[in-house]
């Protein structure tokens, strides 16, 4: 089933994750169909997420169980625009300090860092969600940090759309430590504008001939419209629609759901 105009026009996308094509392991209508449709169009596509939590090839997978066949190189987290970035900035070797899943371990590790786990060994600090954090991860974190280690975080996203509902994401790792450090991470992920430069260019796209679509006014949103971007948000995820529609920037279109995009199949001619 093709897209139906005017999202037929757009020349290229970035499509958030959670809460736009699945909550957990439950599939959003039309998610898979809304995907085959920009195959079939040969429309560029990437999937842009900040959860730093899961590797491509594990996501490859994960999307393959609802439906969703893509390769490992349409998936861009801001687990790998965190790796660009420390290897741009604090080039390999070096030690880090890690609190944060496997999707950002392997990042860096795929870079060539070492990643330890006492504060004495640390000479940056990374942080992301950590579904496994601890108070003495946590507290080896904060020695490093008061210590002097830089400290870069994968993403702002303070909460997280789970199959049980909101629960604490990536932000609220990042605000323990502000709390406890008195310091503020540098943050990669929606809404900086470096993670849709990296996306835009992996894509070969131009901002204004590509649209954005995701479910989070303050970083989907926010990050893709100063990026220069069209937006779409769907009301499938975090936030509900009379927040949408007073936020400002307004999104381009506000859809309920992924069948919003996708055309009526044409009936058969007489
Ligand atoms: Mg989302």
């Amino acid at each position: 089933m093709p897209l139906k105009a005017p999202f037929d026009a757009l020349k290229a996308w970035l499509v958030d994750m959670d809460g736009v094509l699945y909550h957990g392991k439950r599939p959003m209508p039309a998610a898979a169909e809304f995907i085959q449709a920009l195959q079939e169009s040969r429309t560029p596509f990437i999937f842009l997420t900040n959860n730093a939590t899961r590797t491509p090839a594990e996501y490859v997978q994960r999307l393959g169980e609802m439906g969703i066949r893509v390769d490992e190189d349409a998936i861009f987290t801001s687990a790998l625009a965190t790796a660009r970035y420390v290897r741009e900035h604090y080039p390999p070797p070096r030690r880090i300090l890690v609190i944060g899943g496997n999707g950002i371990r392997a990042a860096l590790q795929d870079e060539g860092y070492a990643l330890v786990d006492r504060a004495d060994d640390a000479e940056l600090v990374v942080s992301a969600m950590d579904i496994e954090a601890n108070y003495a991860r946590c507290a080896e974190a904060t020695l490093a940090i008061r210590g002097g280690a830089p400290w870069v975080q994968t993403n702002p996203d303070r909460t997280f759309p789970s199959e049980q509902g909101i629960v604490p994401g990536a932000g609220a790792i990042q605000a323990f430590l502000e709390a406890a450090t008195d310091q503020t991470p540098v943050v990669i992920g929606k809404p900086q504008p470096g993670i849709f430069r990296q996306a835009l260019a992996i894509l070969g796209a131009q901002p204004e001939e590509t649209v954005m679509l995701g479910d989070r006014l303050e970083t989907d949103i926010l990050g893709a419209h100063r990026a220069g971007l069209k937006t779409i948000c769907v009301l499938t995820g975090i936030a509900n629609r009379a927040q949408t529609e007073a936020y400002n920037p307004r999104p381009d279109w506000i859809i309920e759901d992924l069948r919003a995009l996708l055309a009526k199949p044409k009936p058969f001619p007489d």
